[in-house]
């Protein structure tokens, strides 16, 4: 794979509806996007196959879908409040404002004077006001990460599923970080949508999970495109640990711009159901290891109680779904060489996270048998329910397989006069740009089969 650049990405992204800045006809916001028509799609097929494997392809995993707006306690207690901070400067000269650790030599990047004002730090949380008065104890955050409802709902989902250590908790949603310098498009954003897993274990199997988790999260990102090759693994030196971690490792990956995290596996200890524990006296959420009340007698649970009562330990898979878009594009892109002496532009996406599955082109845009046909076609490829099935009723076969092979969408079905004849179609594979004869009754078995993961 020969190295593709952030020009080449973004450029794509606007030119085909992935990605647009968010605002942009009053100049934008810096930090923020808007997913266009193929963009959505490609973020709900990531979200969906992350779910599938998270929740659908396990048995000890349940889901939940946390509010944006969070109780400014919750974000006291799991120290966030206190620690979420990065250290800025002010250059002095041209009044531009920095994250410390992207300053270099002592030197502004932006118009390399010296004149820095001294680190300090600056909460990344979001505030907002909730109810019509404004006062002191009317704010809540923007959740800063999607974790820590998973943690202050802990119980209600032990309650609700009888759920017994180990097993985890899924949820994807936004989050907000007011970065001070949010850059090289959508990797480092400040509206952004987080993956994450609680997984709950009992304390002394922590380390053990740790490194399970590692190599399962590995293993779905090559399903996702994303080579083995290009990740590393870095072992979080204890001094940049989060407040909440023992230790974290970093899934790195070479985005366009350099190498930089794609997904943190953090061991994240009992801290966090420590934290909300010791300040809710009756959240009591150690119980966890809990005898059934209907087959164990009185006395019997009361002992069993309150021997196995413990703080599990969690370990936490987190990835963000934007730097995951940016991830498998950059895998999935091409500029081909074709033996003709022409080139073309090609997203080799793996087919279950192609935006559009099958695009569907009639020979001709005003021929009504033809264009009668393909509809047909259209709705019983839809009927299957594999996402976006397009009509692409633009007359010109070339300049659809070219627009098709932007898109990343993996098969392209020409019908014609042959058609009509004998109900055969053109079935057109993206990769190899082979094209077979087939009979149009045997698609759906073919498409179903090519589109799923
Ligand atoms: P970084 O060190 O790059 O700021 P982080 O260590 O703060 O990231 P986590 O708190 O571990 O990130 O969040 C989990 C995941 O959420 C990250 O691996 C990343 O994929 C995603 N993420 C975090 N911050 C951002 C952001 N500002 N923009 C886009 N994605 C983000």
């Amino acid at each position: 794979m020969t190295a593709t650049s952030m020009e080449q990405l973004t450029s794509l992204c606007k030119r085909r509806g992935f990605v647009y800045q968010s605002g942009e006809i009053y100049g934008g916001v810096q930090g923020i996007y808007d997913y266009g028509p193929l963009g959505v799609e490609l973020k709900n097929n990531i979200k969906s196959a992350w779910w599938r494997a998270m929740v659908y392809q396990r048995d000890d995993v349940e889901g939940i879908d946390g509010s944006i707006l969070t109780h400014r306690k919750v974000l006291h207690y799991s120290g966030h409040e206190e620690t979420f901070i990065d250290p800025l400067v002010d250059c002095r000269k041209c009044k531009k404002r920095m994250r410390a650790d992207y300053v270099e030599n002592d030197e502004c990047p932006h118009c390399g004077s010296k004149d820095l004002t001294e680190p300090r730090p600056f909460n990344m949380m979001f505030k907002t006001s909730v109810g019509p008065v404004q006062d002191q104890d009317s704010f809540a955050y923007l959740r800063p990460e999607t974790a820590q409802h998973i943690f202050t709902n802990f119980k209600n989902v032990v309650d609700s599923t009888a759920r017994t250590i180990p097993f985890g908790i899924a949820q994807i949603g936004k989050a907000f970080r007011n970065e001070i310098t949010p850059r090289n498009f959508i990797f480092r954003v400040r509206e952004l949508e987080q993956m994450e897993l609680e997984f709950f274990v009992k304390p002394g199997t922590d380390e053990e999970w740790h490194k399970q988790w590692i190599e399962t999260r590995l293993d779905w990102w090559e399903k996702q495109g994303v080579s083995r090759d290009r990740i590393t693994l870095y072992d979080v030196p204890k001094n940049e640990l989060a407040h909440y971690s023992k230790s974290t490792i970093d899934l790195m990956y070479e985005f366009p711009h350099g190498v930089e995290e794609l997904e943190g596996i953090a061991n994240r200890t009992d801290f966090d159901l420590g934290s909300h524990t010791k300040s809710q006296v009756d959240l009591n959420i150690q119980a966890c290891v809990q005898p059934n009340p209907d087959t164990t007698s009185r006395l019997a649970l009361q002992d069993l109680t309150a021997k196995s009562w413990f703080v599990p330990y969690v370990i936490e898979p987190a990835a963000g779904v934007d730097r995951a878009v940016l991830a498998v594009m950059n895998e999935a892109f091409e500029i081909e060489q074709l033996e003709n002496g022409f080139e073309r532009t090609v997203l080799r996406l793996p087919a279950h996270l192609a935006p559009i599955k099958v695009a569907v082109i009639p020979l001709k845009k005003n021929h009504p048998e033809i264009v009668e046909f393909t509809k047909r076609l259209v709705g019983e490829l839809k009927a299957l329910a594999l996402g976006r099935v397009m009509f692409e009723n633009t007359g010109n076969i070339g300049k659809s397989y070219r627009k098709h092979d932007e898109a990343g969408t993996p098969l392209c079905i020409t019908v014609d006069f042959e058609t009509l004849a004998d109900g055969t179609v053109t079935l057109r594979n993206r990769d190899t740009m082979r094209q077979v004869r087939i009979q149009s009754q045997e698609l759906a078995d073919y498409v179903l089969d090519y589109v799923k993961d």
